[in-house]
């Protein structure tokens, strides 16, 4: 329980301390913040204190239709994302809008195959996925995971990389460390080489996948504590948020919510946080209910 709290508080901890930075180079953070370490709002969306973004968002929107249908229900997700979009979120990728349109307009949950939906937008959101789906069989968790992703993007290298995240917190969520999450990074890696993040440094990583995930890894695998991997995600900047999240999520479920600067999940705003736990705990309980729903 510890482990799936600090998860959902990772994610949306890095969430609100990388949007400050989003689209900054390492260069530019330097220049303006010296190391950028503390949750302070303002960036290109003008945050107020503690806000988070679409990544949290959205994935507290898929956890709220999770907890609602008890399984992972395409429709009823894709209405869960278009209801989202309905309340004017702060910031939404240009697919994830995409493919909520194309829901509204032809009730179709499911975006058609393409090249250009490798981008995060589903990744950053699958946490829910992770915690509903603990202990169910490879083969469900990647069903599940489809499901979720081809609401927006329906690309298999980037359902490649998602699947990989979802396991690396569930392993984490198990009790397991760093070296068995290390095996399943470099398995993904040897598969496609998209996410081959043994060269060089990722700096300033777009909102593909890959150079998404090559920077999380980067940074996950370099550090030993869930403080220093955050901040050193972050200061690459790019897509700051989405990398502060998704690592966010990985290193909340590997070191746990006591793990988690204090100064940070106090000044998140209180909504989202007290969804994030709440969330965190239900999906948990419905484990069996889930397993047995796909
Ligand atoms: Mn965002
Ligand atoms: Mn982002």
């Amino acid at each position: 329980m510890a482990r799936a709290e600090g998860a959902y508080l990772g994610l949306a901890v890095g969430d609100a301390l990388g949007a400050t930075v989003e689209f900054m180079t390492p260069r530019e953070i330097a220049h303006h913040h010296g190391t950028h370490r503390d949750i302070r709002g303002g960036g290109w969306l003008k945050l107020r204190r503690g806000q988070v973004t679409d990544d949290t968002g959205m994935a507290l929107a898929l956890g709220d239709s999770m907890l609602r249908s008890g399984r992972v229900d395409p429709v009823d997700i894709a209405d869960a994302f278009s209801d989202w979009m309905r309340t004017k979120p702060v910031d939404i990728g240009n697919t994830v809008r995409r493919g909520i349109v194309h829901y509204r307009s032809t009730g179709e949950c499911r975006v058609p195959p393409s090249e250009h939906d490798a981008g995060n937008g589903a990744c950053m959101r699958c946490l829910p996925v992770a915690l509903g789906y603990l202990g169910a069989g490879p083969e469900t968790l990647a069903q599940a995971n489809r499901r979720q992703a081809h609401v927006t993007h329906n690309n298999p290298v980037a359902d490649a990389g998602t699947l990989t995240v979802l396991k690396m917190v569930q392993a984490a969520l198990l009790g397991e460390g760093p070296t068995a999450l290390r095996a399943l990074a470099d398995d993904l890696a040897q598969r496609h080489r998209a996410y081959r993040f043994d060269r060089r440094r990722m700096e300033n990583p777009s909102a593909y996948l890959g150079d998404t995930l090559k920077a999380v890894f980067q940074s996950l695998f370099a550090t030993d504590d869930f403080e220093s991997a955050l901040v050193d995600v972050i200061n690459r900047g790019g897509d700051a948020d989405t990398t502060g999240a998704i690592l966010g999520m990985i290193a909340g479920a590997l070191y746990g919510r006591d793990a988690i600067p204090e100064r940070w999940v106090s000044t998140l705003e209180k909504d989202t946080r007290r969804r994030c736990l709440t969330q965190a705990r239900s999906l948990i309980t419905l484990i069996p209910s889930l397993r047995a729903a796909l």
